[in-house]
């Protein structure tokens, strides 16, 4: 054997033994990797899904989700407000060390995040929607598309989009389809593709102004939607927080009738076409007619004018989730037809945070009160979840991250301050879990919330205003509507010291910087300087 013909053969062999190799490794990758679509709202609360409450509305498509998957009920956010708790879910961290501790903080997108980890593992990964932090993404997604207008927030009608590669561009239509449409178009254009992959679908709605698609302007129109216990509650026993925010269900402020010139311009209306303006008017005008003439005969003093107003902002809140159902639907019919990949995709939906649904008189979120430190969270998972499961573990926006990259098998950054709680839903006995969970509100401006934080437990909230040292204590068990501040009550004694030692130790545990508790703080501009 002449030495040509070994090295030949040696070639040969390694060869044929390498693409076997590289074979099992896709195999096993593909196998191991599930796809991901991470669909979440904007200011969606719990009690507008029907899977935690159905009172008020039904919203059948994120309901599979719970049904086929898991529901769960007690995810909480770290700071209940847009932007940080979209930093906090890219990150897995609490705002103090992501940087974006108020909606006008700077983003640091160079930062470890978790979309950047899937791309480098080899996914595809997108962002289509609602983005809302401070400067583009850059290179943390193979593509992505955000809205634009209205400080980030976005438009509801013919919204205003920049992407990686077209730069911006008007797409007709209304915002939550209109999202719906690009992820579609996504999906089918990335089918093909050997890589799994990692999908972000994130709507306006039912963010304010809540402005309905023109199909559900008219649902709901004569029916009286149900109250919530404490739309007329009174404060007592609060710090005077509560009283001074500038969020509560006031007096009904209608759209001009079509066609009379105003001072303020309203961005959202005059983006519409006048087809869509007119359409809109038809079913708003008639409506503020009435409201006038109400008002004329005296039928809105008092109490009254609050359930009025109570009415005419739920019936748009809950038309704008008729949308976000609807095209969650979509998205569900997509690999409904799709069956290969359904079996490996993951499908999330949740909100950044949930919602003031005129709970304690309010409509707004920030407080640490139950119906603003509350996010749903639902998730399917074929053959790994089981269909139906609910779980009261006390999750939070920090574990989202770590949960993720647990599932597609990367590598979770030690500094990571989430937990993955993938265990908890797919094996058995059940891992050990926090008992208790940290919150910290910063964005101290024009909505009037002091500076807060505080601890929660399975039974029990701690909450300290500390810019002048205001303390609530509440026994959910007891209090689920937080009406009863037990602070300062001679036999909540026992419980108190255990709490302020918990929210001291998370304090410590979490890294919060003890000068945050003194520095003061720029309304809007955040606490930049916080970021290691
Ligand atoms: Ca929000």
């Amino acid at each position: 054997m002449n030495i040509t013909f070994i090295f030949y053969l040696y070639f040969l062999v390694a060869n044929v033994f390498g693409s076997f190799n590289e074979l099992n490794t896709k195999e096993i990758t593909k196998k191991q990797r599930p796809n991901i679509i991470f669909i979440m709202a904007d200011d969606h609360a719990n009690r507008a899904i029907s899977a935690y409450d159905g009172s008020i509305n039904q919203t059948p498509n994120i309901d599979r989700l719970a049904d086929e998957g898991a529901l769960f009920l007690q995810s909480f956010c770290t700071n209940s407000i847009c932007a940080p708790s979209r930093a906090t879910i890219l990150t897995g961290k609490h705002s103090h060390k992501n940087g974006v501790t108020g909606n006008g903080a700077p983003w640091d997108g160079s930062q470890t995040l978790f979309p950047r980890m899937f791309k480098e593992a080899g996914y595809e990964t997108a962002l289509i929607g609602k983005w809302h932090l401070n400067s583009n993404p850059g290179d943390e997604f193979n593509s992505w598309k955000i809205l634009m207008g209205a400080g980030r927030q976005g438009f509801y009608y013919n919204p205003l989009f920049i992407s990686n590669d077209k730069g911006e561009e008007i797409i007709p239509g209304y915002s939550t389809d209109v999202v719906t449409d690009e992820a579609l178009k996504w999906l089918n254009n990335n089918k093909g593709s050997e890589k799994p992959f990692l999908l972000f679908v994130q709507y306006k709605a039912p963010h304010v102004p809540r402005i309905p698609a023109l199909r559900y302007l008219d649902k709901y129109m004569n029916d009286t939607i149900p109250e919530p216990e404490t739309l007329f509650d009174d404060y007592s026993t609060r710090s005077h927080y509560a009283t001074d925010v500038n969020f509560k269900m006031g007096n009904y402020r209608p759209v001009p009738k079509i066609g009379v010139k105003t001072k303020r311009k309203n961005i959202q209306l005059e983006r519409m076409t006048e087809e869509q303006l007119l359409a809109y008017h038809k079913s708003i005008d008639p409506q503020n007619e009435k409201y006038y003439e109400m008002k004329k005969n005296g039928l809105l003093e008092g109490k009254n004018m609050k359930k009025y107003t109570y009415q005419r902002f739920i019936k748009d809140y809950i038309r704008c989730i008729d949308g976000v159902d609807e095209n969650v639907g979509r998205l569900l019919n997509w690999l409904d037809q799709n069956k290969k990949l359904k079996n490996n995709t993951v499908v999330v939906y949740t909100s950044d945070q949930s919602y003031f649904t005129g709970e304690h008189g309010y409509k707004e979120k920030r407080l640490m009160y139950e119906d603003a430190l509350k996010m749903p969270f639902l998730i399917r998972w074929p053959k790994k979840i089981k269909p139906g499961t609910r779980k009261k573990e006390l999750i939070q926006n920090i574990d989202f991250a770590p949960t993720f990259l647990d599932m597609a098998n990367i590598e979770i950054p030690d500094d990571i301050q989430g937990n993955s709680f993938l265990p908890m839903l797919t094996e058995e006995p059940q891992t050990e879990w926090r008992k208790s969970i940290y919150y910290h509100y910063y964005d101290h401006g024009k909505h009037k919330v002091g500076r807060h934080d505080g601890v929660r437990t399975e039974r029990y909230k701690l909450i300290n205003f500390y810019t002048d040292d205001l303390w609530e204590l509440y026994d959910l068990k007891n209090d689920p509507n937080e009406v009863n501040n037990l602070y300062g009550n001679s036999e909540s004694k026992k419980v108190l010291k255990e709490l302020t030692t918990e929210l001291f130790r998370l304090r410590e545990y979490y890294e919060v910087p003890s000068q945050v508790f003194k520095a003061p703080y720029v309304p809007f501009r955040g606490l930049p300087s916080l970021r290691d």
